[in-house]
């Protein structure tokens, strides 16, 4: 078993891209700018975009942050998000999910410029990244793809069942696994709550890729010898033997799945790293598909 290292992984990324960042600074050229927008005081979110602006200093990139309380109206944040599209010095940048009820995600996303759109979220890029056009890929499949990519994983003809269809996940990367591309070129097979025998249809998979959100979901009896396994999922499960009081819970039974795998990613350390570095690659892509 080759334990896929996204952490390592993305170390690399990042310094690839701060390579880049001092080649253009030498050029003259622009220093891509992420903002981040969080509503809100979500532990989990915090630590997330805390993690991606801290990136965006490894990366050599500009960011701003932009921290609203849970009370702000959903006008108040669509006034942000104008601003941030008409501000020349901001490159990209994020609006952090979940947003609080009161607050209509989708008419959010929808106001983003799809040129700052560095999380592929908007319809237009969706539809882009579906027909295989330049455009920013949403940071967790882009992630998944490049890590595969890094291992050098034979995905052409491979069976590929991806449990979970979430419009950010499952979705995004059942279209990228099945197109003509190298990653890719994989028979896939999309898996949710409604699929029967879910155990037999994960037996299948050479590539098994878990995008569901419930800690251990898939256990050793649904993964055939030698299969690439890919979790996604990050559930806070409670732990009084850590000092913040939980742990980060993948949706693989690990301790017993890895044994059986080829390779595995780990939970913290696999998918995670490698979607923050996805977000940069996307956010200095910015720059290069408007040829700044
Ligand atoms: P999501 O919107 O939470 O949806 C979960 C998906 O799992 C749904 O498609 C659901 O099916 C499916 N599902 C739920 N119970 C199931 C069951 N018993 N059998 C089969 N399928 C089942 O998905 P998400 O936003 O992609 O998040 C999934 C997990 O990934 C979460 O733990 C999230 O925190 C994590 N995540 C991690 C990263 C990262 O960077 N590491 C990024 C994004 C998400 P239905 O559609 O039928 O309801």
């Amino acid at each position: 078993m080759i334990l896929l290292d996204g952490k390592a992984t993305a170390t690399k990324v990042k310094s690839d891209i701060a390579e880049k960042v001092k080649e253009r600074q030498a050029n003259g050229q622009k220093i891509p700018h992420l903002a981040a927008v969080i509503v809100g005081s979500d532990g989990g979110s915090l630590t997330y975009v805390a993690n991606k602006i801290k990136a965006c200093e490894e990366c050599g990139f500009k960011s701003t942050l932009i921290q609203f309380e849970e009370t702000i109206s959903e006008q108040e944040l669509l006034d942000k998000v104008q601003e941030l599209n008409n501000d020349p010095e901001i490159d990209g940048y994020i609006v952090q999910l979940p947003l609080p009820k009161h607050i209509d995600e989708e008419k959010i996303l929808m106001a983003v410029n799809p040129l700052k759109d560095v999380d592929g979220f908007h319809p237009e890029n969706v539809g882009k990244m579906a027909l295989g056009l330049p455009t920013f890929v949403s940071a967790t499949p882009a992630g998944i793809l490049e890590l595969l990519k890094h291992y050098r994983i034979e995905t052409e003809g491979k069976n590929c069942v991806i449990v979970g269809r979430s419009n950010i996940v499952g979705s995004p990367l059942s279209i990228l696994l099945s197109k003509n591309t190298n990653p890719g070129n994989c028979t896939v097979t999309l898996a949710h709550s409604k699929t029967r025998n879910l155990k037999e249809v994960c037996l299948k998979a050479d590539i098994i890729i878990a995008a569901i959100g419930r800690p251990n979901f898939i256990t050793a009896e649904m993964v055939r010898e030698g299969a690439v396994v890919i979790d996604v999922g990050t559930t806070r499960v409670t732990d009084a033997t850590r000092e913040r009081g939980w742990r980060l819970v993948g949706d693989v039974d690990f301790e017993n799945v890895a044994p059986k795998s080829s390779y595995i990613t780990p939970v913290p350390g696999g998918v995670g790293p490698m979607t923050i570095a996805s977000l940069m690659i996307n956010t200095l892509k910015s720059l290069e598909l408007r040829n700044l």
